[in-house]
Formats: structure tokens, C-alpha cells, sequence
């Protein structure tokens, strides 16, 4: 059976190959897709993102249109390019995206449904979102709340779950913790509620100021028009994220990175501004070949 993490690489995988492209054709072997298919044909839209959730993958299309597939035993997804030889028999196919670039087949999965983003609000068996980051009716104490249930996790991959709160990427997800001095790797759990609040104001902060350059692409990784330092200069947009070796803008440090999580996410941190709580008294190893620190200033929230 996939597990979650398989479900999240197939969803990273897809969306890297579908997102932003316009669908050329759709076919599946399912009456019910079939028929929805018919009444607002897929062909033409974009596909706007895919993501997981837990076991459930979700291809939103342009239009409010999400197909909505579980894997349960036997069900995969997989990218061909146009005219590529399947490695699977097509009686097995249920369900084809074509787009100019990639083509996406469904082979074997035994649950697919198309949805509304209102009917899939409404649907109890898929998980919901967590509090929308850009939301108008952002919860903050609903978002703590989440991130409190995870104790266990590490910062970095609670505030990337987005059942914990919608929007992080991987790329804010380094920037975020760099900003409030925080760890990545340290455990939810360790961190106060007052830090976990300050975390979420980071996080809103940052997403709101890159939102129309970053339109529409909430869970990719490119750094390409993010900004997050708030300098005009391109290559001093980002704190950390891509950034290991070089010195840290704030105390010259070097900049360290780790995979991290599910799906071994790139993660990036100062050391010696995001020291982990369990260890306040340790002074983080210096790097060998680093310089010295080239100037300190007290690391706030922003
Ligand atoms: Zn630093």
C-alpha cells in the first residue's frame, strides 16, 4: 500500500510536471468521471496545483475543478512524455491528463471523484486544509492549535504540512524560522505558544508581501521572484534558503542545510541565530574555514 510519503512524492512529482500547463486532452475509463468530464470538459483548463493529503492526492484545475484519487492498494500515478511507451497495460489506465509537456496516468487507482472546492469542504473523508495563511478569515488560535497538536514534530515540517496551515512552501519554510530565530528542527512541542504566534505573523507577513510576484504557486519551491529580506537587490532576496556555505547576512555565520522530513525537503538555518532550545547554554560549533562573525544584531521576529 503507498504510504503518505509516497502520495506526497507522486504530488510533488505531478505537480512539477502539470502545474500552470493547460490540459490538450482527457480520458478515463470511470462513467462517472466520464460524465462530469462531459458536462465541463477538463481539455482547456490549467492545472492549477496538485497536492496530497494524507493518502488522497488532488489535481485542481482551472475553473473549480479538483480530481480527487486515493490510491488504496494498488493505484499509481505516472508522467510520460507524449508518445512515451506505458509500462503498464492500458486496461489498467483509469484516468489520463495530457498536457503539451507530460502526460499523467492513473493506473489501478480504485477511488476517483471529481469535486468543488465547496463540495470537497463538505466531504468528511478527505482532510481539510489547515487555516488558509492569506485567508480573510485567517485563525490564528485555530493554526496554533494545529501546530500544538503536532508536538512531536519538528517547526519546519509542521509549518509545511498543510493540514497544519495552507500556504508554506519549502522556500518560506527556511525563511520563516530564520526570521523569528528559530531552529527547524526544533520540536513544536519546545516552542512557547508566544513563538509559535510569532511564527504565524512571519509566516502572513512574508506571504502577503510576495503574493502577487509568487501568484498562484503556493506549494512549489523555485526561488525565482521570492523576496523575503525586503532589499531590492535579486540576489539578496532570500535570509537563508539556498543559500549553504555562504555567510549569514545577519551575524556571517555559515549558513548550513539539511534534508528534513518527509520527502527530504532542503532545509536552511543559521546555526548561531536559530540555536535549538534543548541546548540555550551551548554555543553552536564554529564552522571550520567560516570567518568570523562579521557584525551581530539582535535577531527579533522580522
Ligand atoms: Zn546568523
Amino acid at each position: 500500500m503507498p504510504e503518505g510519503d509516497t502520495i506526497f512524492r507522486s504530488a510533488r512529482a505531478l505537480n512539477l510536471a502539470l502545474q500552470g500547463r493547460q490540459v490538450t486532452s482527457f480520458e478515463t475509463a470511470y462513467a462517472q468521471l466520464a460524465g462530469v468530464n462531459d458536462q465541463a470538459p477538463v481539455a482547456g483548463r490549467a492545472v492549477e496545483r496538485v497536492e496530497s493529503r494524507g493518502k488522497w492526492l488532488l489535481i485542481h484545475f482551472t475553473g473549480d475543478l479538483i480530481l480527487v484519487t486515493h490510491m488504496l492498494m494498488s493505484g499509481s500515478w505516472h508522467i510520460y512524455r507524449p508518445g512515451e511507451r506505458w509500462r503498464r497495460s492500458r486496461s489498467h489506465m483509469r484516468a489520463v491528463i495530457a498536457t503539451s509537456d507530460f502526460v499523467a496516468v492513473a493506473f489501478d487507482v480504485p477511488v476517483a471523484s471529481f469535486h468543488t472546492a465547496r463540495s470537497l469542504e463538505r466531504n468528511t473523508t478527505i482532510p481539510r486544509l489547515g487555516p488558509d495563511l492569506l485567508g480573510g478569515k485567517f485563525s490564528e488560535d485555530e493554526a496554533i492549535q494545529r501546530l500544538q497538536e503536532r508536538g512531536d514534530d519538528e517547526i519546519a515540517n509542521a509549518l509545511l504540512n498543510q493540514q497544519v496551515v495552507a500556504g508554506i512552501g519549502n522556500v518560506f519554510k527556511s525563511e520563516i524560522c530564520f526570521t523569528c530565530g528559530v531552529n527547524p528542527f526544533a520540536k513544536v512541542s519546545t516552542l512557547p505558544a508566544a513563538k509559535l504566534e510569532q511564527l504565524l505573523e512571519a509566516s502572513r507577513r512574508l506571504m502577503a508581501a510576495n503574493v502577487n510576484e509568487g501568484a498562484g504557486d503556493r506549494i512549489v519551491t523555485y526561488t525565482g521572484l521570492r523576496r523575503t529580506t525586503g532589499a531590492d537587490n535579486p540576489t539578496a532576496r532570500l535570509w537563508v534558503y539556498g543559500r549553504r556555505g555562504k555567510q549569514c547576512r545577519r551575524c556571517g555565520t555559515l549558513i548550513l542545510m539539511r534534508k528534513q522530513g518527509v520527502g527530504a525537503r532542503s532545509t536552511y538555518w543559521c546555526p548561531e541565530c536559530q540555536p535549538l532550545p534543548e541546548s540555550p547554554g551551548l554555543m553552536p560549533t564554529q564552522i571550520e574555514g567560516s570567518s568570523a562573525p562579521i557584525r551581530r544584531r539582535k535577531v527579533g521576529c522580522g
